[in-house]
């Protein structure tokens, strides 16, 4: 997925101007950026929720900027900051809405459908819950119900908007682990906005930094240590990274 020239934004308070990078598949993106620095306006923009001034977002060579929102929804599986379901559904039945985009009007989810669900639902060990009310699950559990329904959804990317913010440290770990592994497994291309540069140390293999409406993009695999810290600290304040056995660590110098 290419961004090419993408700008817009909100008229007279936040404008982002000429944003370009790439996000390929069987990789996990990392979006960062300080707080109000327009992590989820690129992010509406790619996933045609908030409209573009100017520029395009090419999947091959088509911009999925141009499709019908059923196209795009085949294309792009979006994980929003807070899914905003307040009736009593099943969890099943909040999986099963990742089939919209391939459904006609009026058309239910078939056999097929259902099967494919709790084979996602089993993966994640989520299958007893199939029946449950989906509203009295923990933060961390509907956030992973509404990841394995953008799996139904299948689009190629998977895009996250700080999918971590209502969780604890054990399921903020877990999450990132199971994207971790859904990358690898599905081939997806994962572009996931967060807060914490240490999880896009340990769980990411690039970095798309946004700064005063710039990117920066490194790539964790060639980049040396010294480097990163130094883009980091630009962002963070004076950053020191720790190598603990295979993890690294985050510090204030
Ligand atoms: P981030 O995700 O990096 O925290 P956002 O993309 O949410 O940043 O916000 C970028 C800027 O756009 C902020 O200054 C924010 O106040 C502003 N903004 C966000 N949503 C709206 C909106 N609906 N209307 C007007 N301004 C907005």
């Amino acid at each position: 997925m290419r961004v090419h020239q993408l700008s817009g934004g909100y008229p007279g308070v936040f404008f982002l101007k000429d944003i370009n990078f790439t996000v390929n598949e069987g990789k996990v993106y990392a979006l960062l950026g300080l707080n109000g620095s327009g992590k989820t306006t690129i992010i509406k923009m790619i996933c045609g929720l908030l409209k573009v001034k100017s520029g395009n977002v090419f999947i091959d060579n088509t911009d999925i900027l141009t499709l019908k929102e059923k196209e795009r929804a085949k294309l792009i599986s979006y994980v929003p900051q807070q899914c905003n379901i307040v009736y009593d559904t099943s969890v099943i039945d909040v999986v099963l809405m990742g089939v919209t985009p391939y459904l006609k009007t009026f058309q239910t989810p078939n056999k097929d459908h259902v099967v494919q669900a709790y084979y996602y639902l089993k993966k994640f060990g989520l299958d007893h819950l199939a029946h449950t009310n989906y509203q009295i699950l923990s933060g961390g559990l509907k956030q992973m119900v509404i990841i394995i329904r953008a799996l139904l959804q299948d689009g190629r990317y998977l895009i996250l908007d700080e999918p971590d913010s209502s969780l604890d440290l054990i399921n903020k770990n877990r999450l990132m682990v199971k994207i971790r592994a859904i990358t690898n497994l599905y081939n997806k291309g994962c572009l996931i906005s967060m807060h914490n540069p240490e999880y896009a140390l340990n769980y990411c293999d690039n970095i798309i930094l946004l700064r005063d409406g710039k990117i920066s993009e490194i790539d964790l695999g060639k980049e040396r240590i010294a480097f990163v810290e130094k883009k980091l600290s630009e962002i963070y304040g004076d950053l020191k990274i720790i190598r603990y056995g295979h993890k690294y660590l985050l510090c204030y110098k």
